[in-house]
């Protein structure tokens, strides 16, 4: 039995299988939580890359590195598109 960190609540897993670095969610509150050691078991919870990450830099960025950002995301959207175009023109030459 073993006790997740996030919500306190004990968890049926079997110490005995598992291994430092293992990954698993909990049962409970279904945090990804992360073997941090074995003796003695410590486990710690995995924050989510995808949403805590992107948060916590939203929160350093200033509103001016922001718009910064949004811009270079548009000037690449555009080269790709005129990369699109290019490719397709090259394509009409082949079919003539
Ligand atoms: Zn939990």
């Amino acid at each position: 039995m073993i006790t997740c960190p996030a919500c306190n609540t004990d968890i049926d897993f079997d110490e005995e299988d598992l291994d430092e670095g293992d990954l698993f969610d909990c049962t409970e509150c279904g945090a990804n939580l992360r073997v941090a050691s074995l003796k003695p078991l410590e486990l710690v919870v995995v924050k989510d890359d995808a949403t805590t990450s992107d948060d916590e830099e939203e929160d350093f960025d200033d509103d001016e590195e922001d718009d910064e950002e949004e811009e270079d995301d548009e000037k690449e959207k555009e080269d790709d598109y005129e990369e699109e175009l290019e490719e397709e023109e090259d394509k009409e030459d082949d079919w003539n």
